[in-house]
């Protein structure tokens, strides 16, 4: 019955994963998914996270039984809250419906899901580049996807102007997908002047937000800085969704923890559209799991755990502003030919380089650097020993 099944590529950035595992190389370098590693190359587990699950360890009264279809309810209120600040009048009028998903991409794809049956408009503007997975996730939810201009290759920077061009000429109520902060794969954000000018033209136009945030603590190192673009759109009082990850910045990437807000105009609008997100999710996985949500739930509220984590989150984004730092000086002790600003000035958890695919595919064979094929490496991926190893090679692609 399934002969004539044909083998499937692997995933671009998964798929680096893979090739990195098969070589015995002990200089190996994976740059391609981005997961944070410590200084000694591992993988990092909170202290704060630990602190967390023992006390959900001890807590003898805490059983396994089934969450609700929209998950931990304390969870979902934490959640919006941390994006959308304490004093958030869309949390106060209960505007907002909050659901636990899994993780960033199953928040996308739940609010995608809902907006394919529930909105007038199916196309969803997506940037020029982006993660990889949202154009497959928003076209299998049943969605039309179209981009939108935003990175230029030759400032290495916001092409601000195509932005703009392409979202004055997109159809009146068209879903805009826009990452929160710290945009994957390009690290070049818009400044809070042309978010503002962002917004204003998109409520304007009736242009629906979708928000994605995977990063927020990630790119500045604070939350609240990371959340504005976000609060500037939930201020004027308009409608928009949010899927927010723990994955990175609670170190929770297994855990597969996250949550999609829609931010509505009334809290009757709200209740009923909550309801319909239980009837996108009882189908597809019938309630998430509890561990993780407990987790966030326990961080998000206690003070003590919270500003731990703070701690913790900016450390992690501080080591990986360093080796922007550190790369940048290697290259420039090499002469490696090129201007490599743009290393310090991306932020985020990664560099778009600007290496192509061959000079990445140079890198991979004669130096066993892994990494996306179009020049993007996880900078939480790097270490000060590691730093040398990718100039090197980064030099020698450049020079042949
Ligand atoms: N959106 C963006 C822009 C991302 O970079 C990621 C993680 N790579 C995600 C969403 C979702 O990740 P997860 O499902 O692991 O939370």
């Amino acid at each position: 019955a399934f002969s004539h099944v044909v083998r499937g590529p692997e995933d671009p950035i998964l798929g680096v994963t893979v090739a990195y595992n098969k070589d015995p190389s002990p200089v190996k370098l994976n740059l391609g998914v981005g997961a944070y590693r410590t200084e000694e190359g591992k993988p990092l587990v909170l202290n704060v996270v630990r602190k967390a699950e023992q006390l959900l360890v001890n807590d003898t009264s805490r059983v396994k039984e089934y969450l609700p279809i929209t998950g931990l309810a304390e969870f979902n209120k934490l959640s919006a809250k941390l994006m959308f600040g304490a004093n958030s009048p869309a949390i106060q009028e209960n505007r907002v419906t909050t659901v636990q998903c899994l993780s960033g991409t199953g928040s996308l794809r739940v609010g995608a899901e809902f907006l394919a049956k529930h909105y007038h408009q199916r196309t969803i503007y997506i940037p020029q580049p982006t993660w990889g997975n949202h154009p497959k996730i928003f076209t299998l939810a049943g969605l039309s996807v179209k981009t939108y201009r935003y990175y230029d290759p030759v400032t290495r920077g916001l092409n601000f102007q195509g932005l703009v061009e392409d979202l004055n000429s997109a159809p009146s109520g068209a879903i805009v997908l826009l990452h929160a902060c710290a945009h994957n794969p390009t690290g070049v954000d818009p400044t809070f002047q042309q978010w503002e000018q962002i917004r204003k033209l998109m409520r304007s136009k009736g242009l629906m937000p979708f928000f994605d945030s995977a990063y927020q603590g990630f790119a500045s190192g604070s939350l609240d800085a990371d959340a504005q673009p976000v609060r500037m759109f939930v201020a004027d009082g308009g409608e928009l969704l949010l899927a927010q990850s723990y994955a990175k910045n609670m170190g929770l990437y297994g855990e597969r923890i996250g949550a999609l807000s829609i931010v509505c105009k009334t809290a009757d609008v709200a209740g009923r559209v909550e309801s319909q997100l239980k009837l996108v999710i009882r189908p597809m996985y019938s309630n998430p799991p509890i561990h993780g949500a407990s987790i966030v739930a326990a961080i998000l509220k206690d003070r003590d755990l919270y500003n731990e984590w703070t701690i913790e989150l900016k450390a992690m984004a501080d080591r990986i502003i360093s080796m922007r730092q550190k790369l940048f000086e290697a290259l420039r002790a090499r002469g490696t030919p090129g201007d490599w600003s743009h290393i310090v000035k991306q932020i985020g958890m990664f560099t778009f380089t600007g290496l192509n695919s061959k000079q990445v595919a140079f890198m991979t064979k004669e130096y066993h650097i892994y990494m996306t094929s179009d020049g993007r490496i996880s900078m939480a991926g790097l270490s000060s020993k590691t730093v040398p190893h990718l100039a090197d090679a980064m030099h020698a692609a450049v020079k042949r």
